[in-house]
């Protein structure tokens, strides 16, 4: 509390990331970054930016890397909007593209940042609750709505949802904007980008922190109709005009081109989680079936609470998150190396056997 804090200040309770140790030889499983890294290419590129053209701001509107990105995805460059980090965007998205005459709806499991978006942004929102197996039921998705955001695959359970159930939603909600966060639409999920090009109210919004290994670059960027798109620039450009620096442009511009490394390593991160599916689910835990770089887990004797404090005594992270009481007895991991799940396991039998 402050004297000189503006009200809505006041009332903020900010979403608390995951923790980023200063200890190297912890085993990070807690905020789903990549075990691989970004492409080398990217990283050239990065160091090549590197240079006296610093002293000039980069290009507000970050067009080469807006242009890769539609090439990629085959649609108009006038359909592309990039910001700093997906987080940006969607902060972006919240106060340009949904209206505060309904409430916002999403579900009651998914990613912490939505309801913090709202109230910094004056939205009423609704929850609606997922299927008791943790799947996201569309049809319950009903009634006024300023807005709908989806997160596909879903944060923290890893589900994905088809891309005919996302249509079905876009056939009933006509008049307001439906976002669908594909932060982990890498790892195995079903992309709607194409659907962009039929329906103007839906953005879809990605980024370079998961799958491409760049989280410490802070790049993301979202695909929609020009009007969609338009009404983001208009609140990017009251904000920051400048919100990628050059390396960041040049850097996510590389890696967007370096199709092959992504697949190599996703591929990777793909059987690494598979065959940790199989590991744990061996040794008696439940684990949702996953088509993300994470895994949600239980035990059904050994709580999550138990379970997080042994695995960090022995210098494994991973995320509890508490504050969602359907997922309180649940942990998320994410999918390391083969070395690193392997030490997972390790620990596991040793805690569980305890
Ligand atoms: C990680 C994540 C983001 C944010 O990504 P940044 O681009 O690093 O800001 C957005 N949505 C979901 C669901 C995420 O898990």
């Amino acid at each position: 509390m402050s004297q000189f804090w503006n009200k809505k200040v006041h009332d903020l309770q900010p979403y608390v990331p995951g923790e980023q140790p200063r200890m190297a030889t912890l085993i990070k499983l807690n905020t789903n970054e990549s075990p691989y890294g970004p492409s080398p290419r990217a990283l050239e590129a990065i160091k090549a930016s590197a240079d006296d053209r610093l002293r000039l701001y980069p290009d507000p509107a970050a067009l080469a890397l807006c242009t890769a990105i539609a090439e990629q995805e085959q649609v108009p460059v006038e359909c592309v909007f990039a910001g700093n980090g997906s987080d940006e965007v969607l902060a972006h998205a919240f106060q340009a593209l949904f209206r505060n005459d309904a409430p916002v709806l999403f579900s009651d499991v998914t990613y912490g940042f939505y309801p913090i978006y709202c109230q910094m942004f004056g939205l009423e929102y609704r929850t609606i609750p997922l299927r008791d197996d943790f799947t996201i039921a569309v049809e319950d998705y009903e009634g006024p709505a300023g807005g709908i955001i989806i997160a596909n695959p879903n944060a923290n359970t890893g589900i994905g949802l088809p891309v005919s159930a996302i249509e079905s939603l876009l056939k009933r909600f006509t008049t307001q904007t439906v976002i669908i966060d594909e932060a982990y639409v890498d790892f195995g999920g079903e992309s709607v980008v194409p659907l962009t090009q039929r329906y103007p109210n839906l953005l879809v919004t990605r980024t370079f922190s998961k799958s491409s290994g760049l989280a410490g670059l802070r790049v993301g960027y979202a695909i929609g109709s020009p009007e969609l798109i338009e009404g983001l620039i208009r609140v990017k450009d009251s904000f920051n005009s400048y919100p990628l620096s050059r390396p960041a442009q040049a850097g996510a511009e590389a890696s967007v081109r370096d199709k092959a490394w992504l697949e190599q390593t996703v591929g990777r991160i793909i059987a690494t989680r598979d065959r940790t599916v199989t590991a744990l689910r061996e040794r008696g835990l439940k684990v949702l079936p996953s088509v993300g770089n994470f895994i949600l887990v239980h035990h059904p004797d050994c709580s999550a609470d138990t379970l997080f404090n042994a695995l960090r005594e022995r210098a494994i992270i991973v995320r509890h998150q508490g504050s969602s009481p359907r997922i309180s007895d649940w942990l998320r991991i994410t999918i390391g190396s083969d070395e690193e799940m392997d030490a997972l396991l390790k620990a596991l039998d040793e805690i569980l056997s305890l």
